[in-house]
């Protein structure tokens, strides 16, 4: 099997779209809605479904301040006349399986989050599906005929808002943060809509006396760190100004990234051999940055004279995406080749790196923090993108070039 020498195409950075393009799909009391589907007597009616612990609460319920995870005892004292209902967790996998089935026909980029719960990624739907608010109304529509429940649907330019976008159209509505309204949409809402404020941040802000999301964007960062610490600060003052840049992760993306370069059958010293695996080097470094990618394992791939091959690779103990971690690992590898290499003689040289994980998932879980744009990396990728990838190269390269790409050797 040949893995192919490109990378998926780039989709576009959620904090620099110009559409809002990414749904937030979550099915309204997911359990309880189910089981008033299933038992018609029940629509309509305080329904808890659980045993000692509520799981879910109808609309109906939760109107009389009934909670998850509140213990049953305390539910039936604010509604004493509420409904409770075992769990049928079976019939919940169907419809929720159902559901997913919708999203899949909506588009192919669905991160699913939870069993009633996914964000869609509708970018560059526009010609065959529509406007994202055109999707998202026939999204609501499809579910309920096709699977009887409620789903409130939330479009924004990123995941937080769409996020919160669905939460603020509940039960069962829709809301558009239009690009540009973002702040008017977000400021005004309390504290506790944000990401990552629970009962304890909340009561910690409103002891500051700090309740709207506005508030908290006023006060700015250095006045929040004081009041919650650094890294709390910093996230939900990002999230705060709307900042979110995480993309909708299919989970299907691929696991590798690889280049090579034919040699010839002259004899090569090592030094030109090691000029060429660093050209390699920088070559996969700027694909995987670009692709927000980071990779733990690099593969040297040779093949001989003789046209038998080897491999040899090198398991890093820290994911990364810089070249220089990166080259070091290259090349111890080619050093402890290079007896092979003398003896057999090269006729191709590969470097793939294996592993990947999104950069996202390294850097951006909490706190929010962009990657460092002022290192050397980023310097040279950027002046690749700008004037073309040949404008910076490595001195041992300039009369050789850094090569063309071929297909990678069979795994
Ligand atoms: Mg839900």
């Amino acid at each position: 099997m040949f893995v192919s020498d490109s990378v998926a195409p780039r989709r576009p950075r959620i904090q620099s779209r110009a559409e809002a393009s990414i749904l937030h799909a979550d099915l309204d009391s997911f359990y309880a809605s189910v089981e008033q589907r299933d038992q018609p007597w029940l629509r309509g009616k305080p329904v808890i479904v659980g045993g000692g612990v509520v799981l879910a609460a109808s609309y109906e319920a939760k109107a009389f301040g009934i909670r998850t995870p509140m213990n049953a005892g305390q539910a039936l004292r604010l509604c004493p006349h509420a409904i409770v209902v075992p769990p049928r967790m079976s019939a919940y996998a169907e419809a929720s399986k159902a559901v997913f089935a919708v999203f899949h026909d909506t588009t192919p980029v669905v991160e699913g989050i939870s069993i009633d719960e996914a964000f869609l990624d509708v970018s560059g739907l526009r010609r065959i599906s529509g406007e994202p608010i055109d999707i998202g109304h026939r999204l609501r529509a499809q579910v309920a005929d096709q699977v009887g429940l409620p789903i409130s649907v939330g479009i924004a330019r990123n995941k937080f808002l769409a996020k919160v976008a669905s939460a603020v159209a509940k039960p069962d509505g829709l809301r558009l943060v239009e690009p540009g309204g973002e702040l008017d949409f977000l400021h005004p809402l309390p504290v506790q809509r944000l990401w990552g404020v629970g009962k304890v941040t909340s009561a910690t802000l409103h002891a500051n006396g700090i309740t709207r999301i506005g508030q908290l964007a006023e006060l700015g960062e250095p006045h929040l760190r004081a009041i919650l610490g650094p890294a709390a600060a910093r996230h939900l003052f990002a999230l705060s100004w709307a900042r979110d840049p995480r993309r909708v992760e299919t989970g299907t993306r691929r696991r590798s990234i690889g280049a090579q370069r034919a040699l010839g059958r002259r004899p090569r010293d090592p030094e030109e051999i090691a000029a060429y695996l660093d050209g390699l080097t920088d070559r996969l470094g700027r694909r995987l940055r670009a692709a927000d990618r980071v990779c733990r394992t690099v593969v040297l791939r040779l093949r001989f004279d003789d046209f038998t091959r080897a491999t040899r690779s090198h398991t890093l103990v820290e994911a990364t995406d810089a070249s220089t971690a990166i080259r070091h690992a290259a090349r111890q590898l080619l050093h402890t080749a290079q007896p092979l290499i003398a003896e057999r003689g090269i006729t191709l040289i590969g470097l793939a790196l294996t592993n990947l994980d999104d950069a996202d998932t390294m850097q951006l879980t909490l706190p929010l923090q962009a990657r460092a744009d002022n290192t050397l990396d980023a310097t040279l990728d950027d002046l690749r993108r700008r004037f073309g990838s040949s404008a910076v190269t490595r001195a041992a390269l300039l009369r050789s070039g850094e090569g063309i790409s071929v297909p990678l050797l069979p795994d």
